[in-house]
């Protein structure tokens, strides 16, 4: 499927509104990038509940499997679980 990247562009900017312009995990407002809950590689959309905003330390600390984000049950509307694993820091 081709990407829509002005379908992204829009989702990311909803992203960043809903979050407030800060990492979810450690609330810094710097460094912010755009975090696939369900991996593009493993199929997830470029859509707003798919999202999260995750400044560059938490979202390599996600990617190294060192933590684990899980959606409450209002998604990226509600309160999110972080999870850390062995070996975070
Ligand atoms: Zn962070
Ligand atoms: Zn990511």
């Amino acid at each position: 499927m081709k990407r829509d990247w002005t379908a992204y562009d829009s989702a990311k900017q909803s992203m960043y509104i809903r979050d407030e312009y800060r990492c979810r995990h450690c609330h810094s407002k710097v460094g912010l990038t755009p975090h696939h809950m369900q991996w593009r590689s493993a199929g997830g959309q470029d859509t707003l509940d798919n999202l999260i905003t995750l400044c560059i330390q938490c979202h390599d600390r996600v990617h190294d499997g060192l933590l684990e984000i899980e959606w409450g049950p209002l998604g990226g509307d509600g309160p999110v679980k972080f999870i850390r694993k062995a070996g975070y820091r």
